[in-house]
């Protein structure tokens, strides 16, 4: 079944790897003949969400207990943009489905992983460009058509410390890399990307002010993934997606599993 979906034809040294993961089927996975990544990070108080009014950690509490009620069994409270997450295409843009329409087809794709990493270590302001997009195709081959683009920015190592993960500065300005607008407007109009994803906070820059990316996203009526995890774990290309978000009726995004499947 990937095969009809990564219709890459990368002709560089990773068009080995596309070959393999059109090979993989979903009784391959059953079967653990694949390599499932968890890009998910674990749900508990000590997860980033977004540093805005009204946001809050996430809370677990126990309700009942096998002690006591001969069952054990919890109840948890959370913003919906808190840990790795979906931000639905109505969360910067009326008129778009929100978290329960989006259509289950969006979640299965071929994944690619752009790297910004090199660039945010030197300046926690980076922001992907056309021209690295240009580089990363130069080589690896064209993004495929309709893949979930993932962005790797390094923030990832940063994940169990808050403060530093947002990096806040003295005026209160957030520090950390992300996409710019034009490369954005690329991968979703020009790829057509089912989504863009990030390791951290947000698919703008921390210092971003018109949210240029969400805005780009959720106009085409596309999602945006935060605070994914793992990216370090996969390769360029040669892998398949599953996104699995919660399903809110008119949520603007909330706790999402994704699973990264490459060939073993
Ligand atoms: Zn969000």
């Amino acid at each position: 079944m990937f095969a009809a979906l990564d219709s890459a034809t990368a002709q560089t040294q990773d068009s080995k790897q596309s070959k393999a993961i059109n090979q993989v089927s979903l009784a391959d996975v059953a079967a653990g003949k694949a390599t499932i990544v968890d890009l998910t990070h674990v749900l508990n108080e000590k997860n980033a969400y977004w540093p805005g009014t009204g946001y809050e950690p996430f809370h677990l509490k126990t309700i009942a207990t096998i002690e006591k009620d001969g069952v054990l069994s919890k109840a948890f409270s959370m913003p919906e943009h808190l840990g790795t997450h979906i931000d639905a295409p109505n969360h910067f843009e009326t008129n778009q489905p929100d978290l329960s329409m989006i259509s289950p087809d969006q979640f299965f794709a071929p994944g690619v992983v752009l790297d910004i990493a090199p660039q945010a270590e030197v300046n926690a302001d980076a922001t992907l460009t056309l021209k690295d997009i240009q580089e990363w195709e130069s080589k690896h081959g064209r993004i495929p058509d309709g893949a979930i683009v993932l962005l790797h920015t390094g923030w990832g190592r940063f994940w169990d410390n808050y403060s530093r993960y947002k990096n806040q500065d003295a005026m209160g300005k957030l520090h950390f890399p992300s996409y710019s607008g034009e490369a954005a407007a690329f991968l979703i109009h020009e790829r057509k990307a089912k989504g863009l994803g990030i390791d951290n906070l947000s698919i703008d820059s921390g210092i971003s002010k018109d949210f240029a990316v969400h805005h780009v996203v959720n106009k085409a009526g596309r999602y945006g993934l935060e605070n994914v995890a793992q990216l370090e774990k996969l390769p360029a290309r040669g892998f398949f997606l599953i996104v699995a978000p919660i399903r809110i009726e008119a949520g603007s995004g909330g706790p999402t599993r994704i699973l990264a499947i490459l060939p073993k």
